[in-house]
This record gives C-alpha cells, sequence and structure tokens, in this order.
C-alpha cells in the first residue's frame, strides 16, 4: 500500500479532519499522480451530508484533481513521471457494456465507479477515496492529460464543473444562431457561461444574486436577469431556445418553462435531492422538454480539455487552505463563490 494524507469526513454530517490511509500499489496500468490542486464542488458537500444516498464512510472528497505523474506501471502507454495528469469523477465502469463501448462510461450499465464515494467493483471491491489528498492511484484509462499552457489551479474545476456542462451543449448542438439561458450562477454555471459564449450561442444568466451582475459581461455573458425581478422575467417570456440548469434547491419550473420557445430544451445538470415538480402544462404548452445530463465520458473529458486549450478557457477561482474547507462549503450554500472554490493541496 501506498501511504496517503488527506482530509476525510468521518461520518455522515461531521466536520473535515485530517486522515492517513494506504492507497493501492501502482498495478500495471495504473498512473500515481501528485495532486497539486483540488476542486470544490457542491457534490462533495452533499455526499458528505448524506443528501443523495447513503454514502461510505469515512469519505475524502474532491473529483476536481490535477497534479502531476509520479509513477507508472509497466504496461502504462500514455503517461510518463512527470507530465501533468487530472482524474474527475470516475475511476472504473464495466469497460464492456454498450455504453462503455461508446465512450458513455458516465452511463456505465452496470454500473460506473466514482472518485470517491464508491466502491470499485471491478477491481478490489475496496471503496474509492477521492481529491482532498496529496496523492491518488488511477488507471490511466481513467486519467486525462492537460496542457502545460492554462494555470494548473483554475483548470482544476473543468474536470467536473467544466465536462458537467461542455457535454450537454455538445450533445443538444448549441450554439450560432442559439439563445442559452444558463440558470445559477456558481461553478457549474459560469462554466457553462464561458462554453455557452466559446460554442456561439448568445448567453444570457439568469441568477439570484444582484452582486453578481457586474462580473456577467466579465465572464462574456451577453445579458443578466434578476430572477427576484417580476418586471426582468416578463420580458424573457418565450425567448430562450435552452436553459442549462445548474440550481441545487427546489426552483419553479413553471416559470423558467415559461421562459423557453416552443420546442425549447429545459436541461438540468444541478441535482435537487427531493426531486423536481414539473407542471404538466408548463410542458404541453410549447412541446417543451426537460431532460439531463451527467458529467461526460472519459474520451469527452479530453475533447473539452482540449478546447480549453485551444480557446484559453479555464475557471474563475479562490484558492484556499485545505483547513478552511467549511468555510468554503458555507459560503458555496449562500451562493457566494466567484466562481469555484480549489484547494492548494500544498496546504494538507
Ligand atoms: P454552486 O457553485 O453552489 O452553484 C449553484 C448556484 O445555483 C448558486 O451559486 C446560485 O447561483 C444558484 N442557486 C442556489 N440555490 C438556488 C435557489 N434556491 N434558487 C435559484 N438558484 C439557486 O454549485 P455547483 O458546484 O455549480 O453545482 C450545482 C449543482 O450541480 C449541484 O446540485 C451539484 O451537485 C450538481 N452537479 C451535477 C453534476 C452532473 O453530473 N449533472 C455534476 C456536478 C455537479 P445564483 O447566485 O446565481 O442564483
Ligand atoms: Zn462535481
Ligand atoms: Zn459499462
Amino acid at each position: 500500500m501506498i501511504e496517503a494524507k488527506a482530509y476525510a469526513a468521518p461520518d455522515a454530517n461531521e466536520k473535515l479532519a485530517p486522515w492517513n490511509f494506504g492507497r493501492r500499489d501502482v498495478g500495471p496500468t495504473d498512473v500515481q499522480i501528485e495532486i497539486l490542486y483540488c476542486g470544490v464542488c457542491h457534490s462533495d458537500l452533499a455526499q458528505i451530508n448524506n443528501e443523495w444516498f447513503p454514502g461510505v464512510f469515512p469519505m475524502v472528497p474532491g473529483h476536481e484533481i490535477v497534479g502531476r505523474v509520479i509513477a507508472t506501471g509497466k504496461d502504462v502507454k500514455h503517461f510518463t513521471a512527470g507530465d501533468l495528469a487530472a482524474v474527475g469523477t470516475l475511476v472504473n465502469s464495466c469497460g464492456k457494456c454498450g455504453h462503455c463501448h461508446d465512450g458513455l462510461e458516465q452511463y456505465c450499465e452496470v454500473g460506473p465507479v466514482p472518485t470517491y464515494n464508491g466502491i470499485d467493483k471491478y477491481r478490489d471491491g475496496l471503496p474509492t477515496y477521492g481529491g482532498y489528498s496529496n496523492t491518488i492511484v488511477t488507471d490511466e484509462s481513467f486519467t486525462v492529460h492537460i496542457s502545460e499552457k492554462l494555470d494548473l489551479a483554475a483548470t482544476a474545476p473543468l474536470l467536473c464543473a467544466g465536462i458537467t456542462t461542455y457535454s450537454p451543449l455538445k450533445h443538444w448542438k448549441v450554439g450560432k444562431g442559439h439563445k442559452l439561458a444558463v440558470l445559477g450562477l456558481g461553478g457549474l454555471g459560469h462554466m457553462a457561461v464561458k462554453f455557452g459564449v466559446a460554442l456561439g450561442a448568445e448567453v444570457t444568466i439568469l441568477s439570484t444574486s444582484p452582486q453578481k451582475e457586474a462580473d456577467a459581461k466579465k465572464l462574456g455573458a451577453h445579458h443578466f436577469i434578476l430572477t427576484k425581478d417580476p418586471q426582468q422575467l416578463e420580458k424573457a417570456k418565450g425567448s430562450f431556445d435552452f436553459i442549462l440548469d445548474t440550481v441545487s434547491a427546489q426552483h419553479d419550473f413553471a416559470l423558467y418553462l415559461s421562459l423557453l420557445k416552443a420546442d425549447g430544451i429545459h436541461i438540468c445538470v444541478g441535482v435537487v435531492p427531493e426531486g423536481i415538480n414539473i407542471p404538466s402544462f408548463a410542458l404541453l404548452a410549447g412541446r417543451k422538454s426537460v431532460v439531463g445530463s451527467g458529467v461526460g465520458g472519459i474520451a469527452e473529458t479530453q475533447e473539452m480539455l482540449d478546447f480549453c486549450a485551444e480557446k484559453n478557457i479555464v475557471a474563475d477561482i479562490e484558492v484556499i487552505d485545505i483547513k478552511n474547507i467549511h468555510a468554503a462549503y458555507d459560503r458555496m450554500v449562500k451562493g457566494d463563490v466567484r466562481y469555484r472554490f480549489v484547494i492548494d493541496m500544498a496546504t494538507l
């Protein structure tokens, strides 16, 4: 076993604290990464708090992992020691089903293995531990390359916030001639704005936070609507082709669906733990769709990272000391994140 250090939640709803544990030894197709930065996703907090399902504890959160390769197995073909490398939300899948075959490992029919809060049933039946740690061992087929050109800390959030917004925009071919609304300007939302603009769409931010309006232009958005202002909403009725919804709390689907044109598509990426309530008439009137999307496959994650290197796209971040993780969570819950916290792992 490889000795590793981390911050872990000992049990559900408990505070994270330093924890020493063992990573598996580097296998023939594995790489060992020294983790330099890890992004803080709203999903980390949801899982520590058992909001989705009973978690596996102790839990080391973190699935926006970037660092350098420090060891490689004898059969590794695509990485050498010293390379930058990154790991996102998945570390394994069955590798045999139709979805795995199509590069949709996130939708593996037998079940993908999450980077943390999961059991690697295809390998050793042991729990997986995430990126709030000094090192990780992953199969090279679930490890991606990142460009030396991009700011490393600001690249970390691309591994979840980035791919989770890039994937649906590509799938539904959002681009030139489309009006895209991004609902919720947090970690995912601000990446959706950047990708929507880069793909050529006219982008509107729908936000509950008036203080974020000043950042809208800086992020490249064309318009900003304060969703607490009924007059601003009234003007936007029937105007969008797509809404990309990143909100993790109950919200009014009748209202947001009324902002779509006929045949408009409301794409849910935010997780509302207790489920959502969609009034039938809001769908019927205008033949509208509500759809969902989960992260992205490994090849698509690499494609997104290459796209970011080409277009110089990274997240807007606030780098934190790991001991301040709970203060960061508190601010995230209040919507006070500009626009992703990233842990400097040197502080571990
Ligand atoms: P975040 O940084 O906390 O951003 C969420 C934003 O939503 C907030 O900043 C806020 O923006 C807005 N918001 C919060 N509560 C709201 C409410 N009650 N009504 C309206 N707007 C509200 O979170 P994140 O990391 O981007 O994650 C967003 C969601 O996506 C979480 O549920 C997370 O678990 C989920 N997620 C899903 C996937 C996937 O595969 N589909 C992947 C990663 C994360 P404003 O201040 O602008 O209103
Ligand atoms: Zn995430
Ligand atoms: Zn599969």
